[in-house]
C-alpha cells in the first residue's frame, strides 16, 4: 500500500512544511532539493516516502515532494507551482516525459541506455537503465521504497521488459531489508538471473553485471566519449587507464587501434574486459588488435613505467572528490594524473581526460588538465571538451558531474 493511502486510512494529517525564505526562492527557481536545515516548521514527524507539502510564507502551496527523514536532503521535489494531485496519472505522465525525451536517440545497435536519470528527469533519486530486455531500477533514497510496487508496475506495463532488477544505494540497504523486505539485486519482475546481461552499445556487445556491478552494472554515461575514441584510434597504441570492463578499449579496437592496454585495480573488472573482447570476436578489427591487461594502481603504474609510450591515453578515474572539502585536493590530483598521462604520450599523441566528480566544475577540471600540458612544456591543441550525454541530462549544478577534455600534445 502507498504511504499516502495509508495516511488517508489512518487519518493522519498531511505532512506540511514551512521553509526559510532563501529555500523558498531556491525551490521556486527549480532546484529539486530541500535540505533539513532549511525547514522552519513541520507539523509532525514524517516517514520515508510520504508526500510532503511545502507552503510559502503567505500560506500558499509552493511545492510537493518525497520525504526522507534519514537524509539531509529531507525532501526531493516532485512538483513546484500550482497544487496538483500526485497520483497514478501523474506518475504515468512523468514516465511518458522521460521516454519521449529519448525518442530517436538510439537504434537497434544500442540496447543499453538510461531511460530515467533521477532529478533531471523529474524522478528524484531514481535511475532506470535498460540492458537489452532487462531493466535496472536503482534507488538512491528510501523515499521510493514504499512505492516500489507501484513504480515497477507502471514500468512493466509501459516498457514490457523481460525483467526488472532492483539496485539500492548502500545507505538505504538496511532499512530496505528491515522495513520493506527488499534487498540489493532483488528481481522485481520476471525470471531470476544468475549471471551478467549482454547488451549492445553502438553495435558492440558488452556484458553488464546488473546484480552486483558498480552503478547499475556498466558506465552507460561514457558512450559518447567512447564513440569519439573510436574515431581517434586508427593505428594507435592505446592505454585505457581505469578501464573497468574495457568499454573505451572495444571502441578503440574497432576503430583500428594497433594495441590496447587495459589498466585497472580490479581483477574482476579486467576479467570482464577480457570477456567483452571475446564477445566481439566476430569483428575483424577487434580480433586484429593486440589486447593487454594490467592489474595495478594506475597512479603508481604510470610512474613506474617511465619508458612506455602510447599514442592515445584515456584517463577515467573514479570520483576523486566524494565530498566538497576534497575539492581542491581533487583538482590537484586530476592535474597530477594528467601530467603522468602526458609524460607517456608520443609527440602527436592524444590525451582524453575525464572527471566524474560533481564537486569539481568543468572549468576547474579543464584548467587543471590544460595546466598540466603547459607545465610539461609541450605544445598542445585542444580538440574538444564534452559534457553529459543526452540520456544522462543534468538540470542543476549538483547533477553535473561528467566532463572530458581531449588534448593533442
Ligand atoms: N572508463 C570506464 C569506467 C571507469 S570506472 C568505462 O568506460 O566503463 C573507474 C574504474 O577505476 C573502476 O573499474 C575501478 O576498479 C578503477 N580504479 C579505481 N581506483 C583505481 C586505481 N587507483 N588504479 C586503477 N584503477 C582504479
Amino acid at each position: 500500500m502507498r504511504t499516502d493511502e495509508l495516511r488517508e486510512r489512518e487519518r493522519v494529517p498531511q505532512l506540511r512544511l514551512r521553509v526559510t525564505a532563501a529555500a523558498e526562492s531556491v525551490l521556486r527557481s527549480g532546484h529539486p532539493w530541500l535540505f533539513a536545515d532549511s525547514i522552519r516548521e513541520q507539523n509532525r514527524a514524517g516517514q520515508a516516502g510520504e508526500l510532503a507539502v511545502i507552503y510559502d510564507r503567505k500560506d500558499r502551496f509552493l511545492a510537493a515532494g518525497l520525504f526522507d527523514p534519514d537524509s539531509p536532503i529531507r525532501v526531493r521535489l516532485l512538483h513546484v507551482g500550482k497544487p496538483r494531485a500526485i497520483d497514478r496519472n501523474w506518475w504515468s505522465e512523468r514516465l511518458t516525459r522521460s521516454l519521449e525525451a529519448r525518442q530517436g536517440l538510439f537504434d537497434h545497435q544500442t540496447t543499453g541506455f538510461r531511460w530515467i536519470n533521477g532529478e533531471s528527469d523529474g524522478w528524484p533519486g531514481l535511475v532506470l537503465d535498460r540492458y537489452d530486455r532487462t531493466l535496472v531500477l536503482k534507488l538512491y533514497t528510501a523515499a521510493w521504497l514504499p512505492r516500489w510496487e507501484e513504480i515497477a508496475g507502471l514500468i512493466t506495463a509501459r516498457l514490457r521488459p523481460e525483467r526488472i532488477v532492483l539496485r539500492l544505494s548502500r545507505n538505504i540497504q538496511k532499512l530496505a531489508k528491515h522495513q520493506f523486505g527488499k534487498a540489493d539485486g532483488d528481481i522485481l519482475h520476471g525470471p531470476p538471473l544468475d549471471g551478467p546481461v549482454v547488451f549492445l552499445e553502438t553495435g558492440l556487445c558488452f556484458e553488464a553485471d546488473v546484480l552486483h556491478g558498480q552503478k547499475t552494472g556498466f558506465f552507460l554515461d561514457q558512450r559518447d566519449n567512447r564513440r569519439q575514441v573510436e574515431a581517434l584510434a586508427r593505428g594507435r597504441d592505446v592505454l585505457n587507464a581505469f578501464s573497468f570492463s574495457g568499454g573505451f578499449s572495444l571502441y578503440a579496437a574497432r576503430g583500428g587501434a594497433r594495441t590496447v592496454t587495459d589498466l585497472d585495480l580490479s581483477a574482476h573488472a579486467l576479467a570482464g574486459a577480457k570477456r567483452n573482447f571475446v564477445l566481439n570476436a566476430t569483428n575483424a578489427a577487434v580480433t586484429a588488435c593486440q589486447h593487454e591487461l594490467v592489474q595495478a594502481d594506475a597512479f603508481v603504474w604510470l610512474n613506474q613505467q617511465p619508458g612506455r609510450r602510447f599514442d592515445l591515453i584515456i584517463l577515467d578515474p573514479p570520483s576523486l572528490a566524494k565530498r566538497e572539502i576534497e575539492r581542491l585536493g581533487a583538482i590537484r590530483a586530476y592535474g597530477r594524473l594528467a601530467s603522468s598521462g602526458i609524460e607517456h604520450l608520443v609527440p602527436g599523441g592524444i590525451l582524453v581526460a575525464c572527471s566524474c566528480s560533481a564537486h569539481v566544475t568543468a572549468e576547474e577540471f579543464y584548467d587543471a588538465v590544460r595546466g598540466s600540458a603547459v607545465k610539461a612544456g609541450r605544445t598542445f591543441e585542444e580538440l574538444q571538451t564534452t559534457r553529459h550525454a543526452p540520456d544522462h541530462p543534468a538540470t542543476f549544478k549538483e547533477a553535473e558531474y561528467l566532463k572530458a577534455i581531449y588534448l593533442k600534445v
